[in-house]
């Protein structure tokens, strides 16, 4: 069946929204993106990605085409269309589409920003194997640019890192630098070592993720330790866990690196049940 999606102000059958060729999206990457979860055909932390969207959008100097009332308007309504129950609302903005290809930006009063937005379904993505089972990771030297706070749709690197990680016969990959890792290629990273929690502090090295944010609250709430520093692939194989946490996988225990199995090679307990924590106090929080 095909889906409405939402292009610059109309709801429209997916074959029906077309983007410029000259669309600095396309041809620059001169874009970035949102992924809210749904879950019960509720959204999943909306205020947070509207508040890391536009925080995306003033490092960039982007114009916002849209009120941050009237996107969650649109995505309730794509849910309600779509009759979407577990899956995702993805959201882009780029600079728009200027009459030529430039590098300098085109003026805002003349080049409305594009925003797109559409759904996916995932029926049952709150119960995967994976986050049964575990996943693999390995790891690769990290190529990103420098800005990785700003959520941008330059994803060339992790699509490549995710490929690297298929060759290998596993699931993702662990970015590292400077000897440290920096995280997913689509989700932050964390170890438990003694029951506490490590994960890599905020900076511009890494994305601000939302479940990174709303895990480390209730990790806290239910009073477990945290503890924001770097740590290498060679900590993460001695760790007693490790998992990854991002808007589609919620949290996902990581059960081997590079080879190695960490603990028994089984979900550790403590991300277990932060998994659980989460989501059950995320389909509460719904909107
Ligand atoms: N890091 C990177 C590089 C990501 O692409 C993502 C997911 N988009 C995350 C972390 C997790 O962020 P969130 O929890 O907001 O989905």
């Amino acid at each position: 069946m095909s889906r409405t999606v939402y292009l610059n102000g109309d709801y429209l059958p997916e074959e029906e929204a077309k983007v410029s060729v000259f669309d600095r999206g396309f041809l620059m990457a001169d874009g970035v993106y949102e992924v809210t979860s749904v879950l019960d055909g509720k959204l999943i932390d909306f205020d947070g990605h509207a508040k890391r969207l536009q925080r995306s959008l003033d490092e960039l100097d982007m114009a916002s085409p849209i009120t941050m009332e009237d996107l969650l308007e649109v995505h309730r309504e794509l849910v309600r269309v779509n009759e979407v129950v577990d899956g995702g609302v993805y959201l882009q903005i780029t600079r728009g589409a200027p009459a030529d290809r430039d590098f300098a930006f085109p003026d805002p009063a003349e080049t409305p920003s594009t925003i797109v937005l559409f759904t996916q379904s995932k029926p049952g993505v709150a119960d995967s194997p994976a986050s049964r089972n575990g996943i693999k990771v390995i790891s690769i030297e990290d190529q990103r640019w420098g800005r990785r706070d700003i959520k941008t749709v330059q994803l060339l690197y992790p699509s490549m890192g995710k490929m690297m990680a298929k060759k290998a016969g596993c699931d993702d990959a662990w970015m590292v630098e400077d000897g440290h890792v920096t995280e997913g290629t689509s989700n932050n990273a964390y170890i438990v070592k003694g029951n506490k929690i490590i994960t890599r502090q905020l900076s511009n090295d890494i994305l601000h993720g939302i479940t990174r944010a709303a895990v480390l609250r209730m990790a806290k709430e239910a009073q477990m330790q945290v503890e924001e520093r770097l740590f290498t692939i060679e900590e993460a194989q001695d760790a007693d866990e490790a998992f990854i946490t991002s808007a589609t996988t919620f949290v996902q225990p990581v059960v081997e690196i590079d080879g190695a199995q960490i603990g028994d090679g089984t979900p550790g307990m403590i991300a277990k049940r932060l998994r659980e924590i989460y989501l059950d106090e995320s389909r509460k929080a719904g909107i």
